[in-house]
This record gives structure tokens, C-alpha cells and sequence, in this order.
């Protein structure tokens, strides 16, 4: 729900509250030189000039510790929605060609585009390498927040939470983070403390609002209290409540008479939603109760997600369906693969943005001080080595590459010319193949020249829209009153919210006691119920584009009051900083059976889209249609291949 701006209850919620918001490094426009340049495109003059100096280059520049608006930051991605609106171009009065030529330009610096470098650099070692992206940080999802909580380090992820995947890692993807020194399942026995919060007796509770189910009121989950003592104490029906406690509790064949894959196939073609309703057939109101159940993993609530892909997750209504561990009939990769068993799960401090830095690390020297995965976590990143001259591979921040092209014909082009803007500026530069690790549905607008075939497959997925906010608190006494590290909240604003997991390594510590100060991350998951898949993806994520940061902050703090207020939480006093990372173009698109067709082998859209098109190849977990990490190196390691090999 969102709450609207009164005054009086702003005061009480701490709106005018001095915590910091700034969210622009160094002012929001780039100062650059520039000159007229000559012949690469057509009505332009071009000539070489160096490319300038940036505020990334200057000392102090670190932007980890920025608060507001993040993630999708201001200034981030103007420039490619004037090159999709066809308004961009009629601005280039000039373009700077600045003399670069490198072997290799990646667009996109995320974990997949940093990955191709390496893996680059891998078979050639001299090659001189130049990542361009349009955000100010780099690690794409990947994303450090930062702060100084209590005069101690505090972090969390921004976006991406922790390596894990549905499948085992490839060899390629488990080699390389081999190679930059992360043993997930070492890690996680070491420094990962995950029955610390049940330890102090802290468990989860559920929040019904007073706008979905008719009164505010957190039920806390725990002490061995069966599902019809917990609803006692809700606002739901008792029809509602006995409902809810049959599919939780009671070991039902749902679908009797049918085989184990009969009843899968079954599954694959229901939504949850469906499910509930007509085939477990429970009171319609208990629909709100698990409607936002999917919202973290999938992006959309449980009208839009089968309930096959449910099932491999453990939720509740399937326990006397009997149904054979397996993945998925209809589709190839689906959340079910989990029964064939995922990879080993580990989460660093500031989620896989570790992995970014150490990435990084690797590829430009002095940026990253220490030499293991252990000390990198506190490490400082020097931002300003990023585009040194001198580096062999030079990462340029706040860039956005509008134009990738062959010179020549494609068939036989022996270099790529690559056009972006940075700080209203455009430059190119040129590269003997490019590797575009960007979101694959911008690659049209990149590249007209693809074949209209492959323009309309790559435009087929829609990235999922999410919001993790972290929340800076003073102190989790309140939490620790109540009983609880983590709310499931299924009208509200935010679906959800935890205190930051408990992980020490290296010299990073999490906090143990209630009265240190803490970060809780909140996550909204912005839908639209009853759309398919993609149409609730492009409503999501023009909400998020269209709301502003106070009206993030007005609903953490309201929401959080509701909850925590009765055990003391106080906005206005208790809130010390708030970062909201949102993630317009979110997940990779990975499909869904109620909603798309089962395309033959080979013939699905990602694999028709990412087909090498001369010197450019095309890289993104979106190449993969997995939102996972090991689909952004494997998707990294093949597009490296196709350049080498031809
Ligand atoms: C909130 C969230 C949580 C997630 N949690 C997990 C998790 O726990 N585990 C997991 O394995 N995966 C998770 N993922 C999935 C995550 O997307 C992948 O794991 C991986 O980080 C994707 O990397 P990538 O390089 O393919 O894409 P991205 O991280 O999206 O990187 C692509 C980069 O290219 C940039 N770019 C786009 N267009 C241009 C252009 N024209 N010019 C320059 N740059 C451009 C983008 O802005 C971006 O910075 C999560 C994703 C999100 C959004």
C-alpha cells in the first residue's frame, strides 16, 4: 500500500529526518572536452583526441557509499531511452574519435561482460581490452552498498544476493571463480553463520495489513505452533485459516489417478494461483495470503508462476501428489531443475559484487588491494585505476554505447567500431571484435544492421523489475522483542524484509548484539496481477522509473513502524540511511509455460538472438535466459570462444 504524504504523520515517520540521500557523485554532468571529428559516420567530422578525464579518475570517487536512489541510477540510462525513442541521434552535432584501438570492447560491466575480459585475457595475454558501462559503478547487478554503521563497516547487496544456481556450476563458470580464489562450500562452512538469528530465538513472522486483510497485525512463526494456532491470531477467516493450514499441513493427493509426470505436466500449465483455487479448492481470500509468496524468485506473484515451478521450491499443497524428483516436462529450464540439485550456495557481505572486485582485481592491476576472496571484502577500490592508459584492461564508467558496428561486410570485417556517450559527449573508438554483454533486448538499437530475425528474437524477453532497498537502523531491539529476523508482508509495499545475514570473513564482522546498529534490506517486487509474464514486467518497471525516492522512503518508514512501532521501533530516530537499488531491467527473462510456447531445441529466442554477427558476439545471463551468475560467465566464456575461434 502506499502511504500518502500528510504532514503531521511525515513528522511522526522522520521524513524530515537528517539521514543522507545523496545520490550524485561529484554533480550529475561529466565535464569533457571534445572536437570535431571526421568519416565514420556519415555528416560527422572526426579527428583523434584522447579521451578525457572523467570524475571517476579523480581521487575520493567511490561509489559504494552512495545513498538514494541507486541501482537504475539518474544519469544511468537517459542516453538509451533517447536511442530507443529515435531522439538521440539528432543531438550529435559532433563526435570525438579518440584514437583508441584496443583488441577487445566489452559494453556492459557486469559480471558476464568483466568475465568475457578475463576470459579474453586468458589466450591473450597482451591484449588491451576496453569495458565501457553506463552506470557510475561497475558490476552490473552486482552491486556493493556501503556504509559506516557505529564508526564499523557495514555491507549488503545491492542486487545480486549470493552465487547460486538451479544447476551444478559449469567447469568453465566453477574454474573461473576457482581462479579468483572463491571455494563457495569452504566459504560457507567458514564464514557463514546462518542459525545465529535462530540461535538468539529470532524466526519469521508474517504481516497482514490492514488494507488487504481488514487489520494490521504480525503473526510470528515459531515455538512449535501448528498453522491453526499461528491464524488464530490473523485477521483471516476461520474458512481461510482452515484452508491455509490443510495446504500447509495435510498430505493430500490433489490429482489422484494420474502418474507422477501426468500430474507434472499438469502442473507445468496451472499457475499456483489455479492450483489453490481449483484444484486444492480453498476459500478465494486465501489467495492474498500467498500471492506474493513467488514475488522475490520469480518477479511476479503467483497468478503468473506454475505451479510445477512452485513444487521444486518446496511450497506448500503438493505433499500427497507424490510427485518424481526431475525438472520440468515442457520446459528445458525451469526453477524445477533444483531437484536435479543446484550448485553450492554462498553469500559475501556485499553479495556477488565480490566477485565483480575480484574480478577487477584480476584484470586491472593495483585496482583492488589484498590477494584472496577473504580480503577483499574490506578492501578499498581504487576507482580512479579503473581507465588508466596504462592498465591493460581499462573499465569506463558512465558510458553508454549507442552504436556497435562492423567495418565493412560482416563476413569478413577485421574491426568494430563502437560509438557512446558519456556525459552528453560522443566518442567512438575501434576494436578488433566486441563482445556485447549488455542487456540483450537493447542490442537492436545497438546494431540495426543485425538481420531482422535476429533483432525480433532479441527483443523477446523482458528483464524483471525489482527493488532491494537497504535500510540503515540504529539498532534491532525491536526485532529481537518481537521475535523475528525476517517478515513476509504480502500487501505491502515492500513483500518482504530481513536483518542482513550473519557473515564473517576476512576482517569483516556482521554485528551479534541488538544494540549495534544494522542493515535490513527490504524488497519490492513492482507487479501487475492477472497480465502475462512480460506485460506485468513492463508495467513494473515503468513504476519503478516513475517513483520517486520519497515515496520509497515514506513507505519503508511507514511500513516498518506498523510493524516494529509496538516493541519500540521509532522512524524517525531509528532510520540512519536508505539506499534503494532499483532494478528496471532486473533478472534475465527465463520462460514460463503458461505463457510461452516450448520451442524446439535451439530454436528458442535467447539462442537464435545471441548468434555471432561478424566481429561482435553477444554475452548477458540474458544470452542464457537464466538470472544467475553462472549463466552470465558461461554465456561470457562461449561469446569469447566464437571471436577467437573465427
Ligand atoms: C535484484 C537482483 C538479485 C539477483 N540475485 C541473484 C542471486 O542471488 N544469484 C545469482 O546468481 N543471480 C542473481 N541475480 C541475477 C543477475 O542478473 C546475474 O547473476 C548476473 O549478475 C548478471 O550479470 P550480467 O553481466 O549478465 O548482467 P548485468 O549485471 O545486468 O550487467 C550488464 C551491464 O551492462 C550495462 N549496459 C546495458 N546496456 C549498456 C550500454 N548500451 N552501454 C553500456 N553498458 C550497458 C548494464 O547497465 C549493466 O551494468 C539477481 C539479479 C537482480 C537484479
Amino acid at each position: 500500500m502506499t502511504s500518502h504524504d500528510e504532514p503531521g504523520r511525515d513528522r511522526d515517520l522522520g521524513m524530515d529526518a537528517p539521514i543522507t540521500r545523496r545520490d550524485f557523485l561529484n554533480g550529475v554532468s561529466v565535464a569533457v572536452g571534445g572536437s570535431v571529428a571526421g568519416g565514420l559516420f556519415p555528416g560527422l567530422a572526426a579527428s583523434a583526441e584522447a579521451a578525457p578525464s572523467a570524475p571517476q579518475d579523480s581521487a575520493g570517487y567511490y561509489p559504494p557509499t552512495l545513498t538514494g536512489l541507486r541501482g537504475s541510477h539518474v544519469g544511468s540510462f537517459e542516453t538509451a531511452h533517447r536511442l530507443r525513442n529515435g531522439d538521440l541521434w539528432s543531438q550529435a552535432d559532433k563526435i570525438t574519435n579518440t584514437g583508441e584501438r584496443y583488441d577487445l570492447v566489452v559494453v556492459g560491466g557486469g559480471i558476464s561482460g568483466l568475465a568475457a575480459a578475463y576470459f579474453f585475457r586468458a589466450q591473450h595475454k597482451d591484449a588491451r581490452i576496453l569495458i565501457l558501462d553506463n552506470h557510475d559503478d561497475f558490476g552490473g547487478h552486482a552491486k556493493r552498498n556501503e556504509f559506516q554503521l557505529g564508526g564499523k563497516l557495514a555491507l549488503m547487496n545491492g542486487g545480486t544476493y549470493q552465487i547460486d544456481s538451479p544447476r551444478p556450476y559449469s567447469a568453465v563458470a566453477d574454474g573461473l571463480l576457482g581462479k579468483l580464489g572463491i571455494d563457495p562450500v569452504a566459504l560457507a562452512n567458514k564464514c557463514a553463520h546462518r542459525d545465529f538469528y535462530p540461535s538468539l530465538g529470532l524466526g519469521r513472522g508474517v504481516f497482514f495489513d490492514k488494507e488487504t486483510f481488514g487489520a494490521d497485525k504480525l503473526v510470528v512463526a515459531g515455538g512449535g505452533a501448528s498453522w491453526t494456532q499461528l491464524l488464530a491470531n490473523s485477521p483471516l477467516s476461520p474458512q481461510a485459516q482452515r484452508d491455509i493450514a490443510r495446504v500447509e499441513e495435510a498430505k493430500i493427493d490433489y490429482l489422484p489417478g494420474l502418474s507422477s509426470e501426468e500430474k507434472k505436466s499438469r502442473l507445468s500449465q496451472i499457475s499456483y494461483r489455479d492450483f489453490l483455487l481449483n484444484v486444492a479448492k480453498v476459500d478465494p481470500s486465501v489467495i492474498a495470503f500467498y500471492q506474493a509468496r513467488t514475488h522475490g524468485e520469480w518477479g511476479v506473484g503467483i497468478d503468473a508462476v506454475s505451479a510445477l515451478d512452485v513444487w521444486a521450491f518446496d511450497f506448500p499443497g503438493f505433499r500427497g501428489l507424490d510427485l518424481k524428483p526431475g525438472s520440468a516436462p515442457h520446459m528445458g529450464y525451469t526453477a524445477a531443475g533444483y531437484a536435479d540439485g543446484g550448485s553450492p550456495t554462498f553469500h559475501f557481505p556485499d553479495g556477488n559484487a565480490s566477485i565483480a572486485r575480484l574480478l577487477v582485481r584480476s584484470l586491472v592491476p593495483g585496482s583492488l588491494p589484498g590477494r584472496s576472496a577473504e580480503d577483499a571484502v574490506t578492501a578499498r577500490l581504487d576507482y580512479s585505476r579503473l581507465d588508466d592508459p596504462a592498465s591493460p584492461v581499462r573499465i569506463r564508467l558512465s558510458s553508454t554505447a549507442i552504436r556497435v558496428r562492423n567495418l565493412g561486410d560482416p563476413a569478413s570485417a577485421a574491426e568494430v567500431e563502437i560509438a557512446y556517450v558519456r556525459g552528453g559527449e560522443f566518442y567512438v573508438v575501434r576494436a578488433g571484435a566486441c563482445v556485447l554483454a549488455c542487456y540483450n533486448m537493447m542490442i537492436p538499437y545497438l546494431c540495426p544492421e543485425l538481420p531482422e530475425p535476429q533483432k525480433e528474437a532479441l527483443r523477446y524477453a523482458v528483464k524483471v523489475p525489482l527493488i532491494y532497498t537497504s535500510v540503515a537502523l540504529a539498532n534491532w531491539t525491536s526485532f529481537k522483542s518481537l521475535g523475528i529476523s525476517r517478515v513476509y508482508s504480502p500487501g505491502s509495499y515492500f513483500s518482504s524484509f530481513f536483518l542482513n545475514s550473519v557473515v564473517d570473513i576476512g576482517d569483516y564482522h556482521s554485528p551479534r548484539s541488538p544494540d549495534e546498529p544494522v542493515l535490513i534490506q527490504m524488497t519490492r517486487t513492482p507487479v501487475a496481477p492477472g497480465l502475462p509474464e512480460r506485460d506485468q514486467h513492463r508495467a513494473g518497471r515503468l513504476d519503478i522509473l516513475h517513483t520517486s525516492f520519497a515515496t520509497f522512503e515514506r513507505n519503508i518508514r511507514d511500513q516498518l513502524t506498523r510493524i516494529l512501532g509496538p516493541s519500540g521501533f521509532d522512524p524517525a530516530r531509528d532510520i540512519t540511511a536508505i539506499t534503494v537499488n532499483r532494478w528496471p531491467h532486473g533478472y534475465a527473462y527465463e520462460y514460463n509455460p503458461l505463457f510461452d510456447p516450448d520451442w524446439p531445441e535451439g530454436a528458442a529466442p535467447h539462442v537464435l538472438g545471441r548468434a555471432r554477427f561478424g566481429r561482435i558476439a553477444i554475452a548477458n545471463s540474458d544470452a542464457g535466459a537464466a538470472a544467475y551468475t553462472d549463466s552470465a560467465i558461461d554465456q561470457a566464456h562461449r561469446a569469447v570462444q566464437e571471436l577467437l575461434q573465427n
